[in-house]
């Protein structure tokens, strides 16, 4: 733009001196390395900006802004109908619908929740698509996609997926993974990466993993539920189906009843309620 300018000004009627143009072509000039300066000092800055929102945590004291009850959860029980998941000593898709029916009865007792589904029942094959459509038609404040994990060799714990840095709804999903995994931490579960919270990235069809603490903005996409969601989401991964030890404490019947509490602790501090004594009968 400057050198535009610049050129425009001197080249003005030629072999008479117009001293008011000579004058404002040596203020012009003059100004030149300065306004480059500038620019440059511009630029510097916008690079600084982008670098630090990149790397910009969620405050230990950022809270998110919840507004008033009653809450829509959306309760996402992990693959089902055709799709089993991962199979280990228990399927997934049944150590998923029934945490999630766990779960659904807390909020059922809780006055302050609107629990939904993404499904029709736990026996509907959907895609995360379909969820991510379903989900959002029914303007939840916060979703919850309950999973389990697998691996061939010996691993177990819990870890989390929220919705990837540079995200609208970031920071929420970020403060209730942190919930998530205290909560499961305290009922002794071991926290994977770093407290149990990482970030999934597919990158040309590959499954990438990335620390809690890389908070890089990135173009890939992160599961298709979470980039989908309109609202604050998380991704839990409760146990391993494939440990004994894991499925023991949060993958049977009393271990997905365990985990569901947590969740349900999780959802009453996110939105700071007094969670009921009794899931609904
Ligand atoms: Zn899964």
């Amino acid at each position: 733009m400057q050198k535009g300018r610049r050129t425009k000004s001197r080249h003005g009627k030629k072999g008479r001196f117009h001293w008011p143009l000579l004058l404002v072509g040596a203020v012009v000039l003059i100004s030149i390395p300065k306004a480059w300066q500038m620019g440059s000092e511009w630029i510097a800055v916008q690079n600084a900006i982008r670098e630090a929102s990149a790397v910009e945590e969620p405050a230990e004291d950022f809270r998110p802004d919840v507004g008033e009850p009653p809450y829509t959860i959306a309760v996402d029980a992990g693959h089902g109908g055709d799709d089993p998941g991962a199979t280990g000593i228990v399927v997934e898709k049944d150590m998923t619908a029934q945490t999630a029916e766990d779960l659904m009865e807390w909020l059922r007792a809780d006055p302050n929740y609107i629990p939904v589904t993404t499904r029709e029942s736990y026996d509907t094959t959907a895609t995360p698509m379909e969820r991510a459509e379903a989900s959002n038609h029914q303007h939840p404040d916060l979703l919850l996609s309950i999973h389990g994990n697998s691996a061939a060799a010996e691993a177990s714990g819990f870890e989390c997926y929220p919705i990837t840095p540079g995200r609208v709804w970031h920071r929420e999903s970020v403060y209730f993974a942190r919930l998530l995994a205290s909560g499961m931490e305290a009922a002794g579960s071991t926290l994977r990466g770093q407290n149990g919270i990482r970030y999934i990235y597919y990158e040309n069809g590959e499954k990438v993993l990335a620390e809690a603490n890389d908070l890089r903005v990135r173009e890939e996409e992160t599961f298709t539920l979470l980039e989908e969601s309109n609202c604050p989401a998380v991704l839990a991964e409760q146990c391993f189906v494939t440990s004994a030890a894991d499925v023991d404490r949060f993958g049977d019947q009393d271990g997905c009843a365990l985990t569901a509490q947590v969740y349900y602790q999780a959802i009453c501090s996110y939105f700071g309620t007094q969670p009921v004594e009794a899931p609904a009968a």
